[in-house]
Order: structure tokens, then C-alpha cells, then sequence
């Protein structure tokens, strides 16, 4: 046993899972029953006001566009997210407490990411490198893949990861179907998505091999690590930004 200072918490019973740094969270999340997040009602209604007010960028316009028409009309649950915009989002939400790695999350090169099961930010490289605004294809592949997020979120309880071990699994599975959704489009016909499909196929090895670890402080070590060091083709590519912390807490906002 060590000095206690850094033991980790698992819960089975809660899915709660912490360092022991910050106790009132793990024990409000415990107190959830859900290991989930500590949001109140303010919170909420401040990020919504919020993100209903950010800027109306012509990807953020399109991506909307693309989530409402095309997505939620195929999934009906997937109705109500709310789009913005990746790096106003880094700026308005790196500014609340305990969350500076957000800042960092435009920098990484995302095309998208999920905050919760209610809001995705995206940036212009959605629409492809470099952005074409008349590719509805990549956006709508890439927005499939954060779907999937929405949809395991939901299903913890309206709760992003809280530990590197749950989001190497829900990485594993959404690029899992993202991978799927490519080859049915190369299917038909559309053989310039095969790279994609090489890319995709890569990550759902790498984040398996990651989520076959056992739940524990040395797996959190390891894939934090691996995902800050991550090399893809010999090219350092970090999943992560720099100052991520020794959970993801601190890189959604609830
Ligand atoms: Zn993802």
C-alpha cells in the first residue's frame, strides 16, 4: 500500500474513479450514483446562453445544418445538440475554474469534439484539408463519429469520460462505426475515402489495444502518456493537449 497521497478510487458500484486529489468531487460523483458529473442548473443554463450566443461561423452553420437534416433525421434521439464553434469554445471555456487544458483543445487539430451529450464544437477542417464548403461527405462522416459520443454519454448518465480507460473504449467503439459508415461510402463508389479508412482502422487497433488494460492508476499512466506522445505514420500527432490532467475532468465542461 502506498502513502495514500495519490491511491486511485475505483468504484464498481458508481463507475467513480479518481485520484483521491479531489475528494469533494468523487464524492459528490458517488453521491450520483453514476459517477457523473456536478452540474447545477445555473451552470447549465450559463453554457446554454452561452453557446447560443457564440459566433455563427459558416462550418458551424453547415455542421448544424448537416446534424439537424441529415443525423437526427435518421436517429431521432440525436435531435436538440447544440453546434459551435471549436476555438471559441477553447476561449470561453478555458476561462472557467479548473478547466486551462481547454485552451489547448483548438490547438490539437480536432475537426470536432463532444463536451457533452448536448453540444459538439467543430472547426473548418470538418469540411477536409484544406475546408471545401461543398463537401457534405467528410462533415457527415466525422459528425456520425461524434454522435456515437453523444449517444455513450447519454447512456452513462449525460456524463463524458472520467477516466483515459473510459474514453479509449468509447474512442474504440465510435471509430469502430465511423469505420463501418467509410467503407459503406467506398462501397459505394467513393475510393478516395480509402486514406480515411486506413486512418480510422489504425485508431480502432491502437484505442482496442489501450482498452484491453485493466481499470487502475498504471492504465491511466499508460494511455495518457501514449495519447500525449501518440506517433501516427512515424509523424507526432498528440491526441491530447500538452497540459491534460491526470483525468479528463478537466477538459469538459458540464
Ligand atoms: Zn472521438
Amino acid at each position: 500500500m502506498g502513502d495514500g497521497q495519490t491511491r486511485i478510487v475505483d468504484d464498481p458500484a458508481s463507475k467513480a474513479t479518481g485520484y483521491g486529489i479531489n475528494a469533494a468531487v468523487d464524492t459528490a460523483n458517488r453521491a450520483l450514483g453514476i459517477g457523473g458529473v456536478v452540474r447545477t442548473a445555473a451552470q447549465a443554463a450559463s453554457l446554454r446562453a452561452a453557446v447560443a450566443s457564440s459566433p455563427a461561423e459558416w462550418w458551424v452553420v453547415k455542421a448544424q445544418a448537416i446534424w439537424d437534416d441529415v443525423l437526427a433525421a435518421e436517429d431521432p434521439s440525436l435531435k436538440g445538440v447544440q453546434i459551435a464553434d471549436l476555438d471559441w469554445w477553447a476561449e470561453y471555456a478555458s476561462k472557467l475554474s479548473g478547466k486551462p487544458a481547454i485552451a489547448e483543445l483548438g490547438d490539437v487539430g480536432y475537426p470536432a469534439w463532444t463536451n457533452s451529450s448536448s453540444l459538439t464544437l467543430v472547426a473548418p477542417s470538418l469540411f477536409g484539408e484544406p475546408p471545401d464548403p461543398a463537401d457534405d461527405t467528410t462533415p457527415r462522416l466525422l459528425l456520425k463519429h461524434e454522435a456515437e459520443h453523444i449517444k455513450q454519454f447519454r447512456r452513462e448518465g449525460d456524463q463524458p469520460p472520467r477516466t483515459y480507460l473510459d474514453m479509449a473504449r468509447f474512442e474504440r467503439d465510435a471509430y469502430g462505426r465511423l469505420l463501418v459508415e467509410v467503407n459503406r461510402v467506398i462501397a459505394a463508389g467513393a475510393t478516395e475515402y480509402a486514406d480515411l479508412a486506413d486512418a480510422v482502422g489504425q485508431l480502432v487497433t491502437t484505442f482496442g489495444l489501450w482498452a484491453a488494460h485493466p481499470p487502475g492508476r498504471a492504465t491511466e499512466e499508460f494511455i495518457l502518456a501514449a495519447m500525449l506522445l501518440h506517433e501516427d505514420n512515424g509523424q507526432p500527432s498528440a491526441m491530447l493537449p500538452p497540459s491534460a490532467g491526470p483525468t479528463p475532468d478537466n477538459m469538459y465542461v458540464p
